[in-house]
């Protein structure tokens, strides 16, 4: 994203800018996945998850990520300037937090 490729790998996956945001997001939840193929390919990778809760908190994570991301590109594309990849971490984490709180099936001792 701070090099400015636009193909949908490299801005979700593959720019180092989103590699350490996606890192910090899903690492806490045990989700270690292969970031050099293609959006659909990791996509496809989490939702293979054996355990229901883990893919669901992990696609919400990334449902949302997904979401900050592109408000993220579009703030630099209008010659905005770009946050540092904790504040947008930060956010993302809030925005989660926010989901999981009005949900039920939270698992008892998440780091989220
Ligand atoms: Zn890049």
């Amino acid at each position: 994203m701070v090099c400015g490729e636009e193909t949908d790998a490299h801005l979700f996956l593959q720019c180092s800018y989103s590699i350490w945001v996606l890192e910090q997001l899903l690492g806490p939840l045990g989700v270690h996945a292969n970031f050099n193929q293609t959006w659909t390919s990791f996509l496809l990778d989490i939702d293979r998850l054996h355990d229901k809760v883990q893919k669901t908190i992990a696609l919400l994570a990334i449902q949302i990520y997904t979401c900050h991301l592109w408000r993220e590109r579009n703030t630099k594309a209008h010659d905005n300037g770009i946050s540092r990849p904790s504040r947008l971490l930060q956010g993302i984490k809030m925005d989660l937090r926010a989901r999981l709180a009005s949900s039920t099936w939270i698992r008892p001792g998440s780091d989220y």
